[in-house]
């Protein structure tokens, strides 16, 4: 895919105001502080898409994304902040698994992992429910550029590891240098293509 133009279609703060549309789709979901804001920016260009995502209030939003007027880029709420309460904890599960479970329209989940830290906990679980759901999904390291060689090296290993799947397919991925980029692009049409 080339991406020529974005706009955000619709911001969505609970389950039953999730658009029906005709478009496919696909979505990126990670911790907080992953890095989606900066990645979503970087496959589109700095189309200020992270600015409005990033914005107060709307961390917690569904952001839909149309892009070229095709498909849709779907920036789903990060997870793992300790310090959100319970009732707010409850909410995002509520919106992401709504989402997640009856959307036929979409065609697969980029799964954000910091590849300093690793998979966490609540990237099992995120992992758990993709495969739950029978949803395709790709994960992508990101920060890539603060690795040392030797950290690179065992970087794929180590996230096949601590998501228990020998077999998943990885993406290295830096907004500051652009690895990546064309992969990814490369995958989203692969996967709005299956
Ligand atoms: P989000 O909360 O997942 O949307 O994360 P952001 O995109 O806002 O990024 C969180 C922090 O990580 C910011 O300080 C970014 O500048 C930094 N960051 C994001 N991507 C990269 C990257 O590829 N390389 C480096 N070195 N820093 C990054």
């Amino acid at each position: 895919v080339k991406i020529k133009k974005v706009r955000l279609y619709k911001t969505v703060y609970v389950p039953e105001e999730l658009p029906r549309t005709p478009y496919r789709e696909v979505a990126f979901v990670g911790r907080s502080n992953v890095g989606k804001s900066s990645l979503l920016n970087t496959l589109a260009n700095n189309f200020k898409l992270a600015r409005v995502s990033s914005e107060p209030g709307k961390t917690r939003s569904v952001n839909f994304f149309l892009v070229n007027e095709r498909f849709f880029l779907v920036d789903l709420p990060g997870y793992g902040f300790a310090k959100v309460p319970l009732k707010e904890q409850k909410r995002w599960r509520e919106l992401i698994e709504t989402y997640l479970k009856g959307r036929d329209t979409l065609k697969g989940v980029f799964l954000l992992v910091d590849s300093r830290i690793g998979p966490t906990e609540k990237d099992l679980q995120m992992k758990d429910w993709l495969d739950f759901y029978g949803i395709p999904y790709v994960v992508v390291a990101t920060k890539v550029d603060k690795l040392r060689t030797s950290e690179r090296q065992k970087l794929e290993k180590k996230i096949q590891e601590g998501l228990g799947d020998k077999n998943i397919k990885i993406v290295p991925f830096s907004a500051k240098t652009r690895e990546g980029r064309v992969e990814l692009l490369k995958e989203i049409e692969r996967l709005l293509e299956s």
